[in-house]
């Protein structure tokens, strides 16, 4: 049986460790010097207004100056670096241009020539990714000789990690990104995020493990200093290797499962050969879900502080990217106006699933949610913010109006957010904010 490769290695040290796992991996020989190289970071989150926690959060611009020198001493000189960073404007192209500035990638395009793109500027083209699944990618990743995929070594929320296959989701466009999160309980998003590495047949994945990310993909949770890189030539296979180091074996992460079925690869991963670092050694569990009460109404620290009159069931996988942005901030303004007395029976609901509940006072957040129930005769007294992406003033407007007195501070000034989760780093030197510039 033929097996695939996967490297794993300390990173140690600029330029040799990224060398030392991508040789374990099979190396770049195979690699003409004439290939255009994509090279897909993952940022997949941006503020132009404050530091924020990057660490296991955004790929580190270490290891991408780092991937950048090694294509370069290889001989090849067409590498365009690629992301398509949401935000809650789509209209605004200076955050990710801010995000490229800051993270040191326009001083690679002063030293090596590489270009750097916004997806969204650029062509997207339809994919067949096969069983009735089609979406729309960047032209320029469609284009390439040679995808390097870059993610982050994290669990995630709703997709139990995030690795090789589902950093790509960063290069289709919003409608493909909206369709990814499925209704329909067969087709979900684990379903369309297994497609999406379908069609490209030369990916090199190198998991960035500088950092690591529990409860990912964002900022607010615990980040690792984990000093680990794993690489291969087969992103399904970097991707068991990477879940099984964050503690989740593959068969339970269902992109994964439906990934390999479609292969018809072995969940076990007899076919995979391990060169470098014993697995065993470098493995530590990361949980990924948010707790939550057992009856699935608030987060259990919010229903620790005694809250009450007021749920927010957890988000379900039809939750897309612009209104998970918003959850973070939002749950966290409600907990800022708990002042000790309970609220009269509200529920926020999200997502494109939940149905509101007879005798609450109900807030559907979104456009979906308002397209669903916009003409149930039973729901007369629901408000709804209707657009996408949500409006935080009518968020706020729609709690007011429900009974909770919301503090508004966090909503109004949503880029300044992400500045408070930096203070639990203060004094730690292992987080290191160097590692994010060149
Ligand atoms: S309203 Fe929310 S759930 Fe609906 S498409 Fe927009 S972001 Fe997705």
């Amino acid at each position: 049986m033929e097996k695939h490769v996967v490297g794993i290695s300390q990173y140690i040290a600029p330029v040799d460790s990224v060398r030392e796992v991508v040789k374990l991996a099979g190396g770049l020989s195979k690699v003409p010097k004439t290939a255009k190289v994509f090279i897909k970071p993952n940022i997949v989150f941006w503020s132009k207004s404050v530091s924020f926690p990057k660490w296991g959060v955004i790929t580190t611009s270490r290891v991408m100056a780092d991937v950048v020198k090694l294509l370069v001493e290889h001989g090849i000189n067409d590498i365009t670096i690629g992301e398509g960073t949401v935000v809650l404007d789509p209209k605004d192209k200076e955050t990710q241009e801010d995000a490229y500035q800051k993270l040191g990638y326009r001083s690679l395009e002063k030293q090596y020539g590489v270009k750097c793109v916004n997806v969204f500027d650029r062509p997207f083209e339809k994919v067949d990714l096969g069983d009735n699944v089609s979406l729309n990618f960047n032209k320029d990743i469609l284009d390439s000789d040679l995808v390097v995929d870059l993610p982050v070594l994290k669990t995630h929320a709703q997709t139990v990690v995030s690795l090789g296959i589902k950093n790509l989701k960063g290069t289709i466009d919003i409608k493909s990104r909206k369709k990814c999160h499925n209704v329909d309980g067969d087709r979900d998003l684990n379903f369309y995020v297994s497609k999406l590495c379908n069609n490209f047949p030369n990916i090199l994945t190198i998991i960035d493990g500088i950092y690591s990310n529990e409860r990912g993909p964002a900022f607010e949770h615990r980040k690792i200093n984990y000093d680990l890189l794993v690489a291969s030539w087969d992103v399904l296979s970097a991707d068991f290797v990477g879940s099984t180091i964050l503690g989740h074996s593959p068969d339970q992460v269902p992109h994964l499962a439906h990934a390999a079925r479609f292969r018809s690869r072995p969940m076990d991963m007899t076919d995979i050969n391990i060169q470098g670092l014993e697995l065993e050694s470098v493995a530590s569990f990361h949980n990924h879900t948010f707790p939550y009460t057992e009856d699935n109404s608030l987060p259990l620290s919010m229903a620790k502080m005694g809250i009450s009159g007021i749920t927010y069931p957890k988000y379900d996988s039809s939750l897309c990217t612009y209104c998970s942005l918003l959850t973070g901030a939002v749950l966290a303004s409600i907990a800022m106006s708990w002042k000790g007395s309970p609220w009269p029976n509200v529920e926020v609901l999200t997502g494109k699933l939940m149905k509101p509940t007879p005798g609450k006072k109900s807030i559907l957040v979104g456009k979906c949610l308002f397209e669903a129930h916009k003409k149930n005769p039973d729901l007369k007294d629901a408000i709804f913010v209707k657009t996408c992406p949500p409006d935080p003033g009518k968020i706020i407007e729609a709690l007011n109006q429900s009974g909770v007195a919301l503090e508004p501070s966090i909503l109004l000034n949503l880029d300044q957010f992400p500045a408070l989760f930096m203070k639990k780093y203060a004094n730690k030197p292992e987080f290191d904010e160097s590692f994010y510039k060149i």
